[in-house]
């Protein structure tokens, strides 16, 4: 066990510390370093040792934030019509729209905020996404912000607890004592910020909403993401917020390890191919529609074929249309190989390749704009860029559903206080980041919401922490 403390006094059990923040992540960095900036002696609980600290913040490249004229780090302007815009189209209006409000106007002030504490950005992007006007990108990406911020937080006198995860919360009638460790020492607290994440790495929960197809979901993120400090939280009366089997999951290389294979597994050549399951039957339109709007419904068409297993296919002009994944392609002379190497069964492949070429119109595709070539009289048609897969060598992509993160957390109000069954607020216990993010994204994504709603969470309550206790 690492610990970095001015005063070590972890292994005190009547040491109270102002703030106990479980997790760090972007969340609970933010919030305690805004705690501690207060005056409040904080101290940060984090499952994972030190090298793996940071959850699925390791992962990440950007935030998305409002802003009215161009930025150091963002182009033009982003206004909090079309930011709130978008994230009504995302969610398709679940969402408290109070907090979504809070969340898209706060954001203005992350990146100046995260910059002031040494988190350094990328110029603007340029290119077609139009990315460089909405989303700010860290320089080095996730890893880099935290260990910007751990670095920060250690300058100041916060303290760290690595390796050590939380296993229950003790809280009587909604007033939070402290936290129970994994050896059973109790460690006090005037207030608990809980800021661990969703249950993504916990498969048994992630069964109760998905059943067995839970079992061959894979993990994008961190293995430390498994729910404990939201079920202990629910279980002692906290309001939950959100679907059981709600989630952002993606397809994504079959090879890919089973936790934090992070963002080089995405594979982005479904709109090119030909994606068949196990049965080598097409089941989804894979030109419907631009893939920035489409990967995010691929975890849950391919968790939805036996096995929770699928193919895309490819031949030597399709494979050149996406940005290649970290893994090779499976490659062979002709269809039946293919087949044959990706253990689908061989005459049923090469007949469904058969059918596709044939429903596929003639000329070029152009995967610019959405070209109507649409495949004619199969079930289901692809709609847009059907090209037929006729020149060898032919590729293949085993693909699995990837999990990003669930959507089920707690209730919390404008000023993070978790919400108990009975509509009040807890007096002592806050949420932020992804345990609570269910509550501005009931549904859907929009590309770097997930650390803008962090940040923004994780700084009210860093501040309404320590409101209370400093006077402030
Ligand atoms: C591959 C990938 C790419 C992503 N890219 C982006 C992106 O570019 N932009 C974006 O906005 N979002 C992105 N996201 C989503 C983003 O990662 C999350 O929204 C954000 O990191 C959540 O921050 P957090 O602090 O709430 O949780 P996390 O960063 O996951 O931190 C939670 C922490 O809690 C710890 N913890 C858990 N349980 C316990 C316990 N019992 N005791 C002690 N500690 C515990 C964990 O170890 C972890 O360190 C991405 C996610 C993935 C998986």
């Amino acid at each position: 066990m690492h610990m970095y403390t001015k005063k070590s006094n972890h292994n005190d059990n009547n040491h109270i510390w102002d703030v106990i923040v479980i997790g760090a992540g972007n969340a609970g960095l933010c919030a305690a370093i805004t705690a501690s900036e207060a005056g409040c002696s904080t101290l940060v609980i984090e499952a994972a040792p030190k090298d793996m600290r940071g959850g699925n913040t390791r992962h990440t490249r950007n935030l998305r934030a409002m802003h009215d004229e161009p930025t150091d780090v963002l182009t033009d302007a982003y206004s909090f019509e079309e930011y709130y815009d978008d994230l009504m189209r995302v969610t398709k209006g679940v969402t408290n729209h109070d907090l979504a409000k809070l969340t898209l106007e706060k954001s203005v002030e992350l990146t100046s905020w995260l910059s002031e504490r040494g988190v350094r950005f990328q110029p603007a992007l340029s290119g077609t996404l139009n990315l460089g006007r909405t989303n700010a990108f860290f320089l080095g990406g996730g890893r880099a912000l935290l260990n910007a911020l751990c670095r920060h937080a250690k300058s100041i006198g916060i303290s760290f607890l690595y390796d050590t995860a939380v296993t229950d919360l003790v809280i009587e009638d909604a007033f939070c004592e402290g936290v129970i460790l994994g050896d059973g020492r109790m460690l006090r607290c005037k207030k608990l910020i809980t800021t661990a994440g969703g249950f993504e790495a916990n498969l048994d929960w992630l069964a109760e909403g998905w059943g067995d197809s839970a079992k061959n979901f894979l993990v994008r993120g961190t293995p430390y993401n498994k729910g404990t400090i939201l079920k202990a939280l629910l279980e002692k009366g906290a309001q939950p917020v959100g679907d059981l089997d709600q989630c952002h999951a993606v397809a994504i290389d079959a090879r890919a390890p089973k936790y934090d294979g992070g963002i080089a597994s995405r594979i982005d050549g479904v709109p090119f191919s030909a994606v068949l399951n196990k049965d080598a039957k097409r089941f989804y339109d894979e030109g419907e529609d631009f893939w920035p709007k489409r990967y995010a419904i691929w975890g849950r068409l391919v968790a939805g074929q036996p096995d929770q297993i699928a193919y895309a296919i490819l031949d030597s002009e399709g494979v050149k249309r996406f940005m290649p994944s970290v893994f090779t392609p499976i490659k062979d002379d002709t269809i039946a190989g293919l087949a044959e190497q990706l253990s689908l069964p061989v005459e049923d492949t090469v007949k469904t390749i058969d059918e596709f070429n044939k429903a596929c119109p003639a000329g070029p595709i152009d995967q610019q704009i959405l070209d109507g070539k649409a495949t004619e009289g199969l079930s289901p048609n692809k709609t847009n860029w059907a090209a037929p897969i006729l020149k060898p060598p032919f590729f293949g992509f085993p693909l699995r559903p990837g999990i990003t993160f669930t959507y089920m957390g707690v209730e919390v109000n404008e000023k993070a206080q978790i919400i108990m069954s009975d509509g009040k607020p807890a007096a002592n216990l806050y949420a932020a980041g992804e345990i609570m993010a269910g509550n501005v994204l009931g549904q859907g994504y929009l590309a770097g919401i997930g650390m803008t709603i962090g940040g923004v969470f994780g700084l009210i309550a860093g501040r309404q922490a320590a409101r209370t206790l400093t006077n402030q």
